[in-house]
């Protein structure tokens, strides 16, 4: 999964990036399935060390455009996971109070503590994203955000957090098909925003943004990964298996139960 991570400093051009790429699943969608079901099995056992540990934090950023699949991808990818194992904290437009403050108050208070994993389903990486290319704040405000993140994520690291970024990458086509079907689908209509469409309009702005920030924040202790997401399948197996290798590198062990527990005798 390194071809997908962004190694700090490289100067990203999304086009170098094929979102429809499904080149480390040889057998395609049905394999992609197969491995998916045991990740999730692995995952499963990695939390629960995670959590019995109560040491290592663990926190996902989900980013990507409207319809990216940052839901189907947190439903698909934990959907064996103990629900009491994962804490999801989703970031809406900030309330009059949160923008009253500075931009991560209210992303701070959501941080994972000891033992716990919190995914961020979109995050501060917004007021880099939608702030900027709607023109939220002047300019020079935001140019100063990157470093204040950096900083930010800094400090969680040195303080016991694993950090672990995902871009969920796909195409204007892709895009189209899936506003298409939303709009078609009566199940699915409440989705659809006719803000989503300006959104769509300013699609290369945005892909400027998102290559700034894949380019400014991917950092040792807080790496990006450019996740192909055209096929959905595989976005979830290269997001289990990143997942799967960050937790299993941090050598989790449960924790060493009490003395004499063998002599112990239940009435
Ligand atoms: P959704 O994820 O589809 O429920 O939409 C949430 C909306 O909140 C998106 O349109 C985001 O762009 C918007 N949003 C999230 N964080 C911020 C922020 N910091 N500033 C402005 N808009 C935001
Ligand atoms: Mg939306």
């Amino acid at each position: 999964m390194k071809i997908y991570r962004v190694p700090p400093g490289k100067k990203v051009s999304l086009r170098d990036y094929d979102a429809g790429d499904t080149s480390l699943v040889k057998g395609g969608k049905k394999e992609g399935e197969a491995r998916l079901v045991k990740l999730s099995a692995r995952l499963e056992e990695l939390q629960d060390l995670l959590y019995a540990g109560h040491q290592h934090k663990l926190l996902m950023v989900l980013q990507g455009m409207d319809t990216a699949g940052k839901d189907g991808a947190i439903r698909k990818v934990f959907d064996s996971m103990d629900p009491l194992g994962i804490r999801i904290a989703s970031f809406k437009v900030p309330t009059e109070y949160e923008l009253d403050r500075d931009f991560l108050w209210r992303v701070h208070q959501q941080v994972p503590g000891k033992g716990e994993f919190t995914i961020f389903n979109r995050s501060h990486y917004e007021d880099v994203l939608v702030v900027r290319v709607h023109d939220v704040v002047p300019k020079k405000v935001w140019r100063e955000r990157y470093d204040q993140i950096n900083e930010f994520e800094k400090l969680l690291a040195d303080t016991g957090t694993t950090i672990v970024k995902f871009f969920l990458h796909i195409d204007r086509d892709e895009q189209k098909e899936r506003l298409q079907a939303r709009l078609d689908d009566p199940t699915k209509r409440w989705k659809f925003r006719k803000g989503d469409l300006d959104d769509r309009k300013r699609w290369n702005e945005y892909q400027a943004a998102y290559e700034d920030v894949l380019s400014k924040t991917s950092t040792k202790w807080a790496p990006w990964y450019v996740v192909p997401a055209n096929a959905k399948w595989y976005r979830n197996v290269v997001i289990a298996q990143v997942l799967v290798d960050t937790l299993e590198g941090l050598g989790l062990k449960y924790p060493k139960a009490e003395e004499d527990l063998d002599s112990v005798q239940i009435e």
